[in-house]
């Protein structure tokens, strides 16, 4: 994808975070009632499609005053599966941070842990992380050491890419992108909502969580709505972004496979024909196939099926009216052994 593609999609948040605070509320869609999660049909194997946010402060953070039950409520209302908590690290934190199910959503406890070179989310915490005097790469062990995942927030801002062993990065503030597409590929993508509620400017307070709520989300394609499947599913990169201002994405799928495997984004298959990419949508949609992180398919489909006849990275990202909408994370299509 092109850099500048990725600074129009910065420009558009920037965009719709002012015209929020100039005019609430916000008109978002509203959600609806996403199907029950006993009653959701699976969309691959036995795998559902989780929907939520990654990256959000409460009051635990210096730098916002959110209250649990407000974020939990907000939740709720936005239809959320699951919340995974992101406050800046202190013991305090990590002690009284919310886990597990509050009503029908899942809370998930994780923390924002800035050191000299960018911030590092640490995604299923079990203990705090000494992080002060600490190299990223320490902290990347240290949260690998009790089994979280392992995420570079801003990257943008991060500066000791030397670092091995995290398990995504957040995309959307990727203004430069990925340019060097394959120094990112073996990774998962997400989209953090850093949702902080009550912003004041001008005047105004603006940025609820509701209304943060409404604006982007991940999904993950787990087995079941529980911490320990939906971290599976991170660290697989079996997730995609939704940028639902412009649409509720209930589902969608990219895989790939032929008459005796499939796999599905996050995943890695060997190259040996008939080899077929696929991508389905719940509404048609304008898709683009990048391979290698170029442009390589283009398809204004409900569901579209492609041969794949070289190796190289595979991810999609979907376009409503021009706006973006869905973007995959990629599956790695290899040569075989010989
Ligand atoms: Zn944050």
């Amino acid at each position: 994808m092109s850099q500048r593609r990725w600074i129009s999609l910065a420009l558009l948040w920037g965009g719709v975070l002012l015209c929020g605070c100039a005019s609430l509320p916000l008109h978002l869609y509203v959600p609806p009632a996403p199907i029950p999660v006993e009653e959701r049909p699976p969309i691959f194997g036995d795998y559902k499609d989780y929907r939520g946010v990654i990256h959000c402060h409460s009051f635990l953070s210096h730098d916002s005053r959110g209250q649990i039950a407000d974020i939990a409520a907000a939740a709720q209302a936005s239809g959320l599966d699951f919340v995974m908590m992101t406050d800046h690290i202190t013991p305090e934190a990590i002690a009284h941070g919310v886990t597990g199910m509050q009503g029908t959503t899942l809370f998930i406890l994780g923390a924002e842990i800035a050191q000299a070179n960018g911030s590092i989310l640490g995604i299923g915490l079990k203990r705090f992380v000494e992080h002060k005097q600490k190299k990223a790469q320490e902290i990347i062990d240290a949260l690998k050491a009790q089994n979280a995942a392992a995420i570079i927030a801003y990257p943008e801002k991060f500066r000791d890419w030397s670092v091995s062993g995290y398990d995504g990065l957040e995309i959307y503030n990727l203004k430069s992108d990925v340019q060097d597409e394959y120094k990112f590929s073996l990774l998962l993508w997400i989209a953090g909502t850093n949702a902080h509620n009550n912003v004041r400017l001008l005047g105004r307070t603006f940025g609820t969580y509701h209304q943060l709520f409404q604006l982007l989300t991940n999904h993950l394609l787990a087995r079941n709505l529980t911490e320990e499947d939906l971290l599976l599913a991170l660290k697989a990169g079996h997730a995609y972004v939704a940028f639902d201002l412009f649409g509720y994405v209930p589902f969608f799928l990219f895989s790939a496979g032929d008459d005796s495997r499939q796999v599905i984004m996050g995943e890695t298959i060997s190259l040996s024909p008939p080899l077929r990419g696929e991508v389905r949508l719940p509404e048609r949609a304008d898709i683009h196939v990048l391979k290698d992180g170029a442009v390589w398919r283009r398809e204004e489909a409900l569901f579209f099926r492609f041969p794949i006849t070289a190796a190289g990275v595979y991810r999609v990202e979907v376009y409503k009216g021009g706006k973006p909408w869905i973007f995959s994370n990629p599956i790695y299509v290899v040569a075989p052994s010989p």
